[in-house]
């Protein structure tokens, strides 16, 4: 159980991040949720959370992607909580267009959002991991970050950054006892996905014939909390697409 031990979840409002923020509320954790400009989600992911499982839960409006933003949002949290256990970098955002076409701002967007948000969270989040001696973090990567997608040069290198930042930072802080992880989610049924019109011929192209849900994300997260073992590892929850 996580009594006791706080989780932040970037991108906790909505789809994924809301699933992951009530999955680890479930155990037991704390929740801080950061999210970028709707109060109305926010606020509405945390008095449910709040109501359901008993716990604290603060929201925090920040754009992880301002080193600065990101450095006083987790000073809040631990000002508020106390410290920080468990880091779910999840918030992400597509501009999605063939390389072709895209702009040097949609490029620039998508890579500071995804990619250095979560470099600013665990920043500044790093001294209490270490001074702990303890600690998660979980990174949401894609599997356009391990496959690659047309129209998505600039999300893909952002979830295959993601994971070079995963090993790269469990291997830092293994000695100190902090894992860190990625999840590579296939398709996801949430506001990001919901306008895709060719769903059958998505759903075709995947092993086990489904669209994955929230919830399927959220599990593999709790698994990871769990797993003290598991660091450096890129966990696809895809329904077997990128095999
Ligand atoms: P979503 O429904 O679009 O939600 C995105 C969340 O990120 C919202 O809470 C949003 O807050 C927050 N956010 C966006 N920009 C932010 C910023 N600059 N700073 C802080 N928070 C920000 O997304 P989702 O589908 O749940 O996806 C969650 C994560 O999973 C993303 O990293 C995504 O790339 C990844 N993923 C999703 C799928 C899928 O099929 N859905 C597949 C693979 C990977 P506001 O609403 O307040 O802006």
């Amino acid at each position: 159980m996580l009594n006791g031990k706080t989780a932040v979840v970037t991108g906790g409002s909505r789809g994924i991040g809301a699933a992951v923020a009530r999955k680890l509320a479930s155990k037991g954790a704390d929740i801080a949720i950061v999210y970028s400009s709707d109060d109305n989600a926010a606020m509405t992911v945390c008095e449910e959370i709040k109501k359901d499982f008993s716990v604290n839960c603060r929201t925090y409006r920040c754009d992880v992607s301002d080193f600065e933003e990101a450095k006083k949002t987790v000073t809040a949290i631990k000002n508020n909580f106390g410290s920080i256990y468990i880091l779910v970098n999840n918030a992400g955002i597509t501009r999605d267009g063939l390389c072709a076409m895209m702009s040097e701002e949609d490029f620039s967007r998508v890579i500071d959002v995804n990619l250095v948000g979560a470099f600013n969270m665990i920043r500044h989040c790093i001294a209490g991991f270490i001074r702990q001696r303890g600690g998660r973090i979980i990174n949401i990567s894609s599997v356009s970050g391990i496959m690659g997608n047309a129209g998505q040069a600039n999300y893909s290198a952002s979830k295959a950054g993601l994971i070079g930042l995963t090993k790269s930072i469990a291997r830092e802080l293994a000695p100190r006892g902090v894992t860190c992880n990625a999840i590579a989610p296939g398709f996801i049924l949430t506001d990001m996905t919901k306008d895709m019109a060719q769903q059958d011929e998505i759903k075709a192209r995947i092993p086990l014939g489904s669209i994955g849900s929230a919830e399927d994300v959220a599990c593999a997260a709790a698994f990871l909390v769990e797993a003290s073992y598991v660091t450096g590892e890129v966990l696809r929850v895809d329904g077997g697409l990128a095999m």
